[in-house]
């Protein structure tokens, strides 16, 4: 096996992000461990010569249940779960920058009526739809994101273009939406982004609102539907990101955690990458994706270890429902939730996919 000084010394190297520097040092480091395996386990060279890549996505977690979900309708789930991460799997295997994954991923999800992105995307109180979303890269922590835009087609596009084309870290609004323009990103007309069901959520909330009194946001169905993506690339990146539409009957221009960088999204080379889902409020408030990254980097804990502190523990404390995917630069994958379920899907770094939905 490689031992952890020359691992470390790899990772060091590939988070500078020079696939020269990477292809010459990882010759060097792996070729008498390999030569040596080699001759021990008869393993063929090439597969031992690309380095580790996985993906994990998430497509909201929430009361989904057996009970409430046709095996039918769950098929569905799987299916575009899964074509989502074989593209994005497909970017890692080329060898592209984790980004690209990210992105091939979250578009998919984002073109689904499924999942609550883009199309399918929840209806604000006012019945239009407003999304945010952000993309963070591990090696610089560079990061991009998009709030409250009506009419940029993929908003997590507009998060990656943010990120790659201009010197801020979050866009709003009608000026993310003339940034995207220029930058030739698609434009489309708010209404895009209907769902029949996710009018009757609409309309079921403003009754139950109108019955109870109840503040906005208090009443929930707790099906989020918000989708994200983490990936380690070849080059030892890890990279997040995540796309929403937010909470159904949102108002006065609420944001959630899913464009704020260290709430919904965050990543670091020096300890994880994280997309969260759940009740946005309690992932600002309690930084749920730098918070878990933290206790990684601080406290030494494991990639399991601090997803399963902050999600199933600090949060379960506070009352915040939801749930997080997250990987590391040895590509752990991690996906706890405190809800009923969680749509699901991850492939690691032995090539081993899997999908899931319920506990
Ligand atoms: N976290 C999202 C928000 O609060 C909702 C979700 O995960 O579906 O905007």
């Amino acid at each position: 096996m490689i031992n952890a000084l020359q691992a470390k010394s790899m990772n060091t190297l590939r988070q500078r992000h020079n696939p020269l520097v990477t292809a010459v040092i990882t010759t060097m480091l792996v070729t008498p461990w390999m030569l040596h395996a080699n001759l021990v386990q008869d393993t063929p060279l090439s597969t031992v010569s690309t380095n580790p890549i996985a993906i994990a996505l998430h497509g909201g977690a929430g009361t989904i249940t057996k009970a409430n979900l046709s095996e039918q309708q769950a098929q569905q789930y799987r299916a575009k779960l899964e074509e989502a991460l074989l593209a994005g799997y497909a970017q890692l295997k080329a060898g592209k920058d984790g980004q690209y994954a990210v992105i091939s991923a979250i578009q998919i999800l984002e073109q689904s009526p499924l999942f609550n992105a883009g199309i399918g995307a929840v209806y604000t109180y006012a019945g239009d739809h407003e999304l945010d979303a952000s993309i963070m890269h591990g090696a610089e922590r560079l990061a991009g994101a998009v709030s409250g835009v009506k009419t940029i087609a993929s908003p997590i596009a507009a998060a990656q273009a943010v990120m790659n084309h201009s010197v801020h870290v979050m866009l709003s609004g009608s000026g993310a939406e003339e940034f995207a323009q220029e930058q030739g990103l698609a434009q489309v007309d708010n209404h895009i982004f209907d769902t029949e069901r996710r009018l009757k959520s609409l309309q079921k909330a403003k009754r139950a609102i109108a019955d109870s009194q109840t503040e906005l946001l208090e009443f929930q169905d707790y099906k989020f539907g918000t989708v994200g993506a983490v990936v380690l690339d070849q080059q030892g990146n890890v990279v997040a990101g995540t796309s929403t539409g937010g909470m159904t009957a949102k108002r006065y221009g609420r944001i959630g955690d899913s464009p704020i960088i260290g709430a919904g999204t965050f990543a670091d080379n020096d300890s994880c990458a994280v997309s969260a889902t759940g009740h946005g409020e309690y992932f600002i408030r309690y930084q749920v994706a730098a918070d878990i990254c933290a206790r990684m980097a601080y406290q030494g804990l494991t990639l399991h270890a601090a997803a399963d502190k902050v999600v199933n523990e600090v949060l379960v404390e506070a009352d915040g429902s939801g749930g997080v995917i997250a990987i590391d630069t040895a590509g752990n994958i991690a996906m706890p939730f405190n809800t009923e379920g969680m749509y699901r899907a991850s492939i690691d770094i032995h090539g081993k996919m899997s999908v899931a939905i319920y506990r």
